[in-house]
Formats: C-alpha cells, structure tokens, sequence
C-alpha cells in the first residue's frame, strides 16, 4: 500500500514528486507517456518562468522530470482507466489490468484539447490538422493556413503562423474575438492574417493531405477556401472523465478545489491545470503540485495513523 500515487507527470505532478520524495512519502507516479513531462514539452519557448528565461519547453519538462528521478522518484508508464474508494484507501487501474492500493491520490492528469468534431478532422489529423502552432507552424513554410478560434491561443497561434506561412486565415464562429485587447491590436497591424468572422468550418478535404475547407456563415452561405493547413485552437477539455462520480466537478468540467487540492472526495487530491483556477500555467500548476503534498501530509498524519 502506497502513501500517495500521483497520477501524471507534467509539472504538477512532477512538483508533486520532488515534494513527495522529500517529504518521505512510499510513492509512485503513473503516466501514459514514455519519459512524459506534459504539456508543457509541446512549447518552442517558455520566457515566463522564473529564473530559467527562454528555455524550450521540452528542455524544461525534462528538466522537471530529472529532478524527480534524482530525488529517487519511481515512475510506472501506463494509462489511469479507473479510480475507485475502497474502505480506508483507493484502488487505482491501469490499462496494462494491474491495481495499485494507495492511501492518497494526487490528481494530475492536465487536460487535452477541443475538436472540432467535422467531417475530416480525425482522418487529417497529422496531414494538415494540427492542434499545436508552436510544434507544427515552422512545417507551413510559405504555405496557406486556417486557423480555428477567437481566444487568446487562436490569435497567437495566428500571429505566430504569419511568420511562416504565405497567408492566414483566421476563422471565428462569433462577430468578437475573446482574446486580449493588445493580441487583438497586434493581429490588424498583420498583413498576411485574413480574419473571416461569424463563420464555422464544416468539412476539411484533402487527397493525402489537407487540400481545403468548408466554412458556412451566418446567412447559411457555403465557401471552400484552399489551405495547406488547419490549426485548431479552440479550447481544452479536462481529463476527468473518470472522476465524474467521484469528486464535484464545474460546469466545464474542472475539479472544484482551492490550492490545497483537497477535493470532495476524501483522500483525493487535485493539482495543476485539470483544478478550478484562473490561470493555467507552469508556475501555478507546479505551486499546486508542491501544496497537494502538504495536503497529503496532513491528510496522512490525521487520518491514517
Ligand atoms: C503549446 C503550449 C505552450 C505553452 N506555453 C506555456 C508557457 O510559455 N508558459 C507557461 O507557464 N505555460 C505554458 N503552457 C501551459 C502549461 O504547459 C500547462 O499549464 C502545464 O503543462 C500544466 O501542467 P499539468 O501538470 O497540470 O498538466 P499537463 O502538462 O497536461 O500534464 C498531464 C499529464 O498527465 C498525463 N495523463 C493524462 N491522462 C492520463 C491517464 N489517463 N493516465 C496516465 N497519464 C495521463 C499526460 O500524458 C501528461 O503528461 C503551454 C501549453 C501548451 C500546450
């Protein structure tokens, strides 16, 4: 029986780590991903994180990840399928059929991003639809791209992307951006960013790769635009499908909990960008990994004595 296993290895569960080996807990991590550090890997440049300016994102992630294992952290590489409360501790499942006993869970599994949900979405994804400008952008090299959004991501995914490609569309389903007056600014001043308001992509078709979309207006009219590329960026989804009976989510999804972690369910604890927060990032989602642990800690000295 473990004291604690945290579930995910991106930078809150990894600050939880480091935090857990030093607090001398019987620990583990579990994650689906072969040396996964999150999301966070998926960043050309990370400029806002204390102390080390400029790094790339996966240098950082693995950075984190290092200093767990230097700690003595053990990682087990396999998919969370299941939780489940058991009298006095939890019973946690994976997809390789085994059952790890645990008297506390440290949540952190992060979140994934929206679709579309059309037609060609799925069958071009990886050959011209791609949910992340920072990773893909440098392959649109004088090429024509779409990007789907209105918040602060899609309009810095297109910004990005004008840097590269010939020409970007900027596509959005309202007649307003969301994103944040100064990204907003930046966009006009961009001549090679199109923005096409009250629009939805209703179809994306290729041949081996993408070759155009479909976009439908307000009025019900129909146009094809040629692109080489779709960017997605429409928001994420929390991965807490498996603790909808578990512990009270929001209206998105989210588990509710301050920066404690303490959740409703008792013994289970919550970090990162998966918890009900105002900002989801590196800083906060590894504050939260290091404030779980001292949860943990009180946890496991009141009630498991
Ligand atoms: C492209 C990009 C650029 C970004 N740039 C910045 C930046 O410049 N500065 C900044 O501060 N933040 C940035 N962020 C945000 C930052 O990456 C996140 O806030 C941070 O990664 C959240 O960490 P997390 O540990 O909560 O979740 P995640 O990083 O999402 O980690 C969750 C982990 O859980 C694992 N997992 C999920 N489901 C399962 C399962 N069922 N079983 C086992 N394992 C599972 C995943 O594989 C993953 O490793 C960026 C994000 C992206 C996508």
């Amino acid at each position: 029986m473990y004291d604690c296993i945290i579930l995910g290895s991106g930078c809150a569960g990894l600050s939880a780590a480091i935090y857990a080996q030093r607090a001398k807990f019987n620990n583990i991590v579990i994650e689906k991903i072969y040396k996964g550090a999150g999301q966070i890997t998926e960043s050309e440049r990370v400029d806002n994180y204390m102390g080390l300016y400029g790094e790339n994102g996966f240098s950082l992630g693995m950075k984190f990840r290092e200093h767990a294992e230097k700690l003595g952290t053990q990682f087990i590489e396999a998919t969370v399928t299941h939780i489940e409360k058991a009298d006095n501790h939890w019973n946690i499942l994976t997809d390789d059929g085994k059952t790890w006993e645990s008297k506390t869970v440290i949540y952190a599994l992060g979140t994934q991003r929206r679709k579309l949900g059309i037609t060609g979405e799925k069958e071009y994804t990886g050959k011209g639809v791609s949910y992340c400008a920072v990773c893909d952008g440098a392959f649109y090299r004088k090429k024509v791209v779409a990007v789907v959004g209105g918040g602060d991501t899609a309009l810095s995914d297109a910004l990005l992307l004008s840097k590269f490609a010939e020409k970007v569309y900027l596509i959005h389903r309202r007649n307003d951006f969301r994103a944040n007056r100064t990204v907003q600014e930046n966009i006009q001043s961009v001549n090679n960013i199109e923005c096409i308001m009250n629009s939805n992509v209703t179809k994306i078709s290729g041949e081996r790769r993408v070759k155009s979309i479909t976009l439908k207006n307000d009025m019900g009219e129909e146009t094809e635009i040629a692109v080489n590329g779709v960017f997605v960026a429409i928001g994420s989804i929390p991965n807490t499908k498996i603790l909808e009976s578990i512990a009270e989510l929001d209206d998105n999804g989210y588990v509710k909990a301050d920066e404690t972690g303490i959740t409703t369910a008792d013994g289970l604890f919550v970090a990162g960008d998966v918890r009900t927060k105002v900002l989801r990032q590196v800083i906060t989602a590894a504050s939260d990994g290091a404030n779980c642990v001292f949860s943990v800690e009180n946890y496991l000295r009141e009630k498991c004595r």
